[in-house]
């Protein structure tokens, strides 16, 4: 058996195409045609290239050595972080819009909740002149100011959703109302391995540039090929999806994700999908939701905003359930102390979704000779204020 997707777009008993009856055909044509476009050669080739010159692939795999000491374990960091834009979003969008570009599609949609998504969107966009909508919640337009003005910058077009809570779900609501009516012309590019079948695998496929990095890396450095240990964050699952893809089936590699704690679990402040979550169906998918007793979504917080999705990929819901990988709930305040730790220990400032994983590493009881392969998604540029915010608490 694999954990990776089936035939029918399921991951054990999630995942899926739970979608309106007008986009069927708009979700159908992209289900017979992405591995198709993946595979051929023409994508590939631009795609790599790409890749190598716009992103500035491969990313380093740093051995960080005083992390390493203070955990007693050999860690080495996966430099995402270093990527163009600051994460690793841009390797999902750039794949994205070659596939909407093949497919004939003219107009670009996306969500965006922190605005990350958005801005690796509108990057490629303006790359390859095409037009842009970004659907954001307007509590996100205030929180998130920069990251609106470089959108704006880039030539998209943002639009504030005022419905719900006026956060990532909404907007993503409401991009699915716009590729409703208009499945023509549109392609809709999500941000993480979630929505309806073949989205989630579609994305990690993009991500899995990630782990078969990693595992080059490994057997030049270690001269073996895969790590006692993969850890990464996971706010939709992507980077994660990416970074484990390659050894998802291999038994000798333990996987151990960290999801926002937020306040904690057990406070009602929390982004934990994958210990508070139960099945459910969101945004085109069967996964874990954190959901109320009449299956209304709750609104997830933690102090990362790439973070706090009240689902989680099906992928990452089966690997769990299946027990293949540990998800292990990271609150805030681990997090902001990991970020500092991490940048007094080696001079990165880690973007704080990243930060989670690094405040999984306290909670795991590692062996010397563990090898342990950690994703920075991405840089905390963007988090300045936030690190500041909390260390003068
Ligand atoms: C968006 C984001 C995440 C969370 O998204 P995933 O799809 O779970 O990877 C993590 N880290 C950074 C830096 C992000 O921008």
């Amino acid at each position: 058996m694999s954990f990776l997707v089936d035939k029918e777009g399921y991951y054990g008993e999630f995942g899926g195409a739970y979608i309106p009856e007008i986009l069927h055909k708009c979700v159908h044509d992209l289900q017979q045609s992405y591995l198709p476009v993946i595979e051929s050669e023409i994508f590939q080739r631009e795609y790599r290239q790409l890749l190598r010159d716009y992103v500035g692939r491969p990313s380093p795999l740093y051995f960080a050595k005083r992390l390493s000491e203070r955990y007693g374990c050999k860690i080495y960091l996966k430099r995402e972080d270093l990527n163009h834009t600051g994460a690793h979003k841009i390797n999902n969008t750039i794949g994205q819009i070659l596939i909407a570009r093949h497919l004939g599609k003219t107009r670009i949609i996306a969500e965006t909740g922190a605005g990350q998504h958005g801005v690796a969107t509108a990057t490629v966009c303006a790359l390859m002149n095409m037009e842009c909508v970004v659907y954001m919640g307007a509590t996100d337009v205030k929180r998130q100011h920069i990251n609106v003005e470089k959108m704006k910058m880039l030539g998209a077009t943002v639009v504030p959703v005022t419905s719900g809570n006026m956060t990532l779900k909404d907007a993503t609501n409401e991009a699915i109302r716009d590729w409703c009516c208009h499945p023509a012309n549109t392609f809709y590019i999500i941000g993480s391995t979630v929505g309806p079948h073949p989205y989630p695998d579609m994305v990690a496929r993009l991500q899995s540039v990630i782990s078969e990095e990693i595992k080059n890396q490994l057997q030049e450095k270690e001269g073996r090929d895969y790590p006692d240990y993969l850890m990464a964050c996971v706010g939709g699952g992507s980077n994660a999806a990416g970074t484990i893809y390659h050894h998802i089936d291999d038994k000798r590699v333990k996987i151990v994700l960290a999801e926002a704690g937020g306040e904690g679990v057990e406070t009602g402040k929390t982004a934990a999908t994958i210990a508070l979550g139960k099945t459910g169906i969101i945004h085109g998918a069967k996964t874990y939701v954190i959901q109320d007793e009449d299956g209304q979504i709750e609104e997830p917080y933690s102090i990362s905003a790439g973070l706090d999705y009240p689902g989680i990929g099906p992928m990452h819901a089966n690997l769990s359930a299946q027990h293949r990988a540990q998800v292990i709930p990271v609150n805030d305040n681990e997090a902001i102390e990991a970020g500092y730790e991490l940048t007094l220990l080696e001079g990165i400032i880690p973007a704080i979704e990243s930060a989670h994983a690094l405040g999984a590493l306290p909670k795991i009881n590692f062996k010397p000779t563990d090898l342990v392969v950690l994703t920075v998604s991405g840089r905390g540029d963007k988090d300045i204020e936030t690190y500041l915010k909390f260390k003068s608490l």
